[in-house]
C-alpha cells in the first residue's frame, strides 16, 4: 500500500508530507514558522499567499464573509456575566426559603467566585465573606477526612 499517494505537500516546506485531514492544521502551524516565505490568509488558512500579494488577495478573498460571520458568532457566544450579582442587588440578603437559588450550589463548592458590578465596599465585603466561607469549608473537609479515616 502506498500511503505517500494520499499525502499533501506542504507549500512551506517540500519535506513536509501531510495527511489531508491534518493539512489545514499543519498549514496554520507551519505558516507561523515561515512568516517570511508565504503567509496564510487570515480568513482561510488554506489560502497561501506571498506576503507582498496579501493585500491583493484580501480584496478578492472569497472567505472574507464567512470569516466575519464566524467572528460575529464568537462575540455573541461570549459567556454572560453572572446575573445574580447584578446592579443594585443586595446579595447579603438571605434567599427566600424554597425559591431556587442558582448560587446555593456555588456555596457548597470550594471555588473562588468572581464579584461583578460591585462597589469597592461591596467587593471588600465579598472578599471577607468568601474567605470565611472557604475557611468554613476547609474545616468541614478536614472533619470529613478524619471521619473517613477513623472508619477505616
Ligand atoms: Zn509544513
Ligand atoms: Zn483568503
Amino acid at each position: 500500500m502506498d500511503n505517500n499517494q494520499q499525502l499533501k505537500e506542504c507549500p512551506y516546506d517540500k519535506m513536509h508530507q501531510v495527511r489531508p485531514e491534518r493539512f489545514i492544521t499543519h498549514l496554520v502551524r507551519c505558516c507561523r514558522s515561515h512568516p517570511t516565505i508565504q503567509v496564510c490568509c487570515p480568513h482561510n488558512a488554506a489560502h497561501i499567499v506571498s506576503p507582498g500579494e496579501m493585500d491583493e488577495h484580501l480584496k478578492g478573498c472569497d472567505s472574507k464573509a464567512l470569516s466575519k460571520y464566524m467572528m460575529d458568532q464568537q462575540v455573541q457566544q461570549k459567556p454572560e456575566e453572572q446575573p445574580y450579582f447584578g446592579k443594585g442587588e443586595n446579595w447579603d440578603d438571605d434567599p427566600d426559603e424554597g425559591t431556587y437559588d442558582p448560587t446555593s450550589r456555588c456555596e457548597q463548592a470550594l471555588i473562588i467566585r468572581k464579584p461583578i458590578n460591585l462597589t469597592w465596599a461591596q467587593r471588600k465585603q465579598f472578599r471577607l465573606s468568601e474567605r470565611s466561607r472557604h475557611e468554613k469549608l476547609e474545616k468541614e473537609n478536614e472533619k470529613e477526612k478524619k471521619k473517613v479515616l477513623s472508619q477505616n
